[in-house]
C-alpha cells in the first residue's frame, strides 16, 4: 500500500502537532481526533492537518474504530492515550497502532517497571516496600502517566504516615527522593536498523517545585508551602558528552532487556529515560517512558543530536513517520504495528 493512502491519526493533545507535522513531511495523510475545546487550536494548522475529527469527549474515541480502519489509519500513541482512554480501551482498539501494546503494562505498573529497570542493570532510587522503615526523604508517586500530578514528598516516617492518611490514590510507590537535577533523555529504537538513536534532551519546568528557590528559605518559613511536581513546560538541554555516553549505554540495555521480558518485539519506537543526576555524577533512572514524551516538542525543527544524523529537521514525530515509511518500503510494516 502506498503511503499516500495511509492516514496517520492521533488524539489532539500532548504531542499531536509534532506527530502530524512529521507525518505530513514524510508524505502521509493526517488526521487529528479532538474534543470541542481543542478545535480552535488544530484548525490553525491546516497546512499539515488534513482533517479534524471531532468527538464530544475522549471516551468517544473507541467509537471511531471502524471508521479509522476503513480509512487505512495508523494510530500514533502519546501520553494522553492511557491518561484519557484508560489502559483497557487503549488495548482493545483494533486500529493499527505504532508500537507494542504489551509494553503498556510494563510501563504503567510501577513494580513491573522496576523489574525491567533492575534487570537492565541501571541505577534506580531505593524503593520502600509496605512496612519498611523510612530513613530518608521520599517521594510518593501514583501509577500511570500523569505528568507529575498528585506526587508529594515527605521528610520522614511521621510526615509520610500523616500524608498517606488523606491520600486518595490506591496504587502508588514510595521512592527515595534523589537530590540532583532532572534530565530527560529522548531516544528512538528502530527494529528495522536495530539501532538506538539519541533524539534530544530536555528538562521539565514543574510547578511549584521549580519556583521554590525564588523565595529565600527564611521567607518561606510559616507559609506552609508543599513542593508539587506538575509539569507546565519543557526546556531544551545540551548535556555533557560524558553523561550522554552513559545514557546511550543505558538505553541500549533497556531495549535489550525489554526484548527478553516482553518477547519477542520488546520496546521499539520513541522512549525516554527520565533521570536525576547527582552532584557525584551518578545517574539515577526514575522512570522509563515507553512512548513519545512531550519534551520532544522543544525539537519540532530537530535537535542538535538529530542534526548529527540527518541533514534535515528530524523531530521524534517525524522519525516515527519515517520508520513507518521505511517499513512499508521494506515490506515489514507488520513489525512496527500492533
Ligand atoms: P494535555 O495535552 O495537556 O491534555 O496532556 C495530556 C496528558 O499528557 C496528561 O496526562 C499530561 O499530564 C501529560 N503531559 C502533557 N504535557 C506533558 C509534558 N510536557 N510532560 C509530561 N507529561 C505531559
Ligand atoms: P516522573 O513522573 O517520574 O517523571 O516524575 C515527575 C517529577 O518528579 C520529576 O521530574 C522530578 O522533578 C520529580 N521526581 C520524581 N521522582 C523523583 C526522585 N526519586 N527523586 C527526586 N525527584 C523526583
Amino acid at each position: 500500500m502506498g503511503i499516500k493512502n495511509i492516514t496517520i491519526v492521533t488524539l489532539g493533545s500532548h504531542s499531536a502537532l509534532q506527530i502530524l507535522k512529521g507525518a505530513k513531511d514524510e508524505g502521509f495523510k493526517t488526521a487529528v481526533v479532538a474534543t470541542p475545546d481543542r478545535l480552535a487550536l488544530y484548525s490553525l494548522y491546516k497546512n499539515f492537518i488534513d482533517e479534524i475529527i471531532e468527538i464530544p469527549s475522549w471516551k468517544d474515541f473507541p467509537k471511531l474504530e471502524k471508521d479509522l480502519i476503513k480509512r487505512n489509519s495508523i494510530i500514533i500513541p502519546h501520553g494522553s492515550f492511557v491518561a484519557y482512554l484508560g489502559m483497557d480501551e487503549n488495548k482493545k482498539m483494533k486500529v493499527p497502532y505504532f508500537g507494542n501494546k504489551l509494553v503498556l503494562d510494563w510501563e504503567e505498573n510501577r513494580k513491573m517497571q522496576r523489574e525491567w529497570m533492575e534487570k537492565s542493570g541501571i541505577k534506580v532510587p531505593h524503593r520502600f516496600k509496605k512496612g519498611d522503615k523510612i530513613d530518608r526523604q521520599v517521594i510518593v508517586k501514583s501509577y500511570g502517566a500523569a505528568g507529575g500530578k498528585g506526587y508529594f514528598v515527605a521528610r520522614n516516617q511521621k510526615e509520610l504516615d500523616a500524608r498517606l492518611k488523606t491520600f486518595e490514590e490506591e496504587r502508588f510507590i514510595v521512592q527515595e527522593y534523589v537530590i540532583g537535577v532532572p534530565v530527560y533523555f529522548h531516544f528512538f529504537y528502530s527494529p528495522l536498523t536495530k539501532k538506538v538513536e539519541l533524539m534530544s534532551v530536555d528538562k521539565r519546568y514543574e510547578t511549584n517545585v521549580d519556583s521554590l528557590g525564588r523565595i529565600p528559605a527564611k521567607n518561606q518559613r510559616g507559609l506552609n508551602i508543599e513542593p508539587s511536581f506538575e509539569v507546565v513546560a519543557n526546556i531544551p538541554m545540551a548535556v555533557r558528552e560524558s553523561l550522554i555516553a552513559d545514557a546511550v549505554e543505558m538505553a541500549d540495555r533497556v531495549i535489550k532487556t525489554s526484548q527478553k521480558l516482553i518477547s519477542p518485539k520488546g520496546l521499539f519506537g520513541p522512549f525516554c529515560l527520565e533521570t536525576i543526576i547527582t552532584s557525584t555524577e551518578e545517574v539515577y533512572i526514575i522512570e522509563i517512558s515507553a512512548r513519545i514524551v512531550a519534551g520532544t516538542n522543544c525539537f519540532i525543527n530537530g535537535s542538535p543530536y538529530t542534526y548529527l544524523n540527518y541533514d534535515e529537521p528530524m523531530s521524534t514525530g517525524r522519525r516515527i513517520a519515517r520508520e513507518i515509511k521505511n517499513a512499508i518500503k521494506k515490506n515489514r510494516l507488520k513489525e512496527v504495528l500492533d
